[in-house]
This record gives structure tokens, sequence and C-alpha cells, in this order.
């Protein structure tokens, strides 16, 4: 199942995809929900994100690939940031390329949309936690995050988190192609299958720090092929099974 949120006249609606036709539904999306008799065309709307995460757990160094490409060892932990809910941006919106930064980086990751509330789970409970899944870009000010050595200024500026275009319910997400293309032409190209910490794993893990809530994300982390994004630039990040988040860069 593909969970959407749009929007149609003035007002924010969730729903559900199937053969590229919305309907509408009423009620919780995380919990009860019906679908009503309002059908919408997909390409009559303008699709969001299409959840509201209350955080965003982003998981550093997390892909085989990635870990060689920067020389670096396996770390022996998940290495966790936050970014704030106020950089989630939808489909087809617009990056900010902040003043503060000389270079801005892509980074193709798959999220995991947590279903309800998680505290100190065990991993083989930890599906029963996931609505779904969804591809996200952890934008990131490159130069800023070496200069901080804390991520919050480089990984937290409006507009850094694009997530979308939908939730898909029913994958199995453990050996999906991950791919990033800038301007068209590809740049990481990987899949799930070289995640260090599964999702079981991270799910538990993350849920032992804090409390996850439902709409929350995890982001999983970035295969290799990292590199920036200029103003202009059109950037899409395609999972195997969810499909493409497409945004463009544009100047603060
Ligand atoms: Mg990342």
């Amino acid at each position: 199942m593909k969970i959407v949120r749009f929007i149609s006249g003035k007002s924010q609606k969730a729903g559900i995809i199937t053969n590229g036709e919305i309907t509408e539904v009423s009620g919780d999306i995380f919990g009860d929900y019906r679908p009503s008799s309002r059908k919408y065309e997909l390409k009559n709307v303008r699709l969001i994100a299409p959840c509201t995460p209350t955080k965003i757990v982003a998981v550093g160094l997390n892909y085989r690939d990635h870990a060689q490409e920067l020389g670096m060892t396996v770390p022996p932990e998940p290495l966790l940031f936050l970014k704030p809910a106020t950089s989630v941006i939808g489909p087809g919106d617009s990056i900010v390329y902040p003043r503060m930064s000389i270079r801005v980086d892509y980074e193709a990751e798959l999220g995991v949309v947590i279903k309800k509330r998680a505290k100190n789970v065990e991993e083989k409970d930890s599906l029963d936690y996931i609505l779904g899944y969804t591809c996200f870009n952890d934008v990131t000010a490159r130069d800023l995050q070496s200069k901080d050595v804390q991520f919050t200024r480089s990984k937290g500026f409006d507009t850094f988190a694009p997530l979308g275009p939908w939730i898909v319910t029913d994958i199995d997400p453990g050996d999906l192609k991950i791919e990033l293309r800038l301007n068209g032409k590809l740049k990481q190209s990987s899949r799930t299958s070289q995640l260090i910490f599964g999702i079981p794993r991270l799910v538990s893990f993350i849920s032992r720090v804090m409390t996850l809530l439902p709409g929350d994300l995890i982001a999983t982390g970035t295969p290799s092929g990292i590199g920036p994004m200029k103003i202009g630039d059109t950037v899409e990040v395609k999972i195997e099974g969810i499909g493409t988040l497409r945004n463009t860069v544009k100047d603060e």
C-alpha cells in the first residue's frame, strides 16, 4: 500500500494510491482510518511530505561501501544524530542553499516511518512499530560538518530533509536498490543489503535512547558516492519498490 499526503484546494489530506489514483482517507493514517468515496488523479494534486516527524533520527556511516570510501572503520554501535522537524520538505519542494555554506551535499537514504510509540523495543518486535518506508535525502553542509564537529548546524538547516513521495507499507526493505541522480547523472548506486546495522537493530537501539512517536523518521544512512550540489540542480533519490523523490536546489 502507498500512503500519500497531498493538497487539494486549500486543505491537506491523506490518501492511498492505487493504479495512479488517490483515494482520500478519513481518520488517522497511523491507526483507524477509512477510505472515502473521494478520488483524485495523482497529476492533479500537489504531494507534500507523507509524514510530519517530531524528529528525524539519522544514522551516520551505516553502509559498508561508504565506510570504505571514507577510509573509516565500521563503528561498533550505530552513530546517531538528529535533524529537526523544521528541516522537512516534500517531493518537488526546493532545497535552499544556505549562505553560511560553500558545500552542500546530497545523501540518498532509505527512510523508515514509525507507526506507533516505541520505547525499549526488542529487535524481534521492531516490525510491529514500522508503518513503512520512503525515500530520504540527508542534505548536509559538508564544510560546516567538519568545522563544527557537532552535526546540528550542518544537518539542520530548513529544507535539508526532503522526504517522499509516499510511504510504502508492504515491501521487504532488506535488499532494495538505492540510487541518486544529479541532473540525470547517476551518482550513488547501492543496495540496502549493504547496511551495517539493519532496520530491526536501529529501531531497537534508538528506542532504548529516545521514545519514537508515530510519524517519526529513521534515516538509515547513505551509500558511497556522496558529493556536492549547486544552485539550479535537480536531485533524485530512487529506491526500488518505493519510487523517486525529486527536488531542486535554489538560492537563499
Ligand atoms: Mg546521512
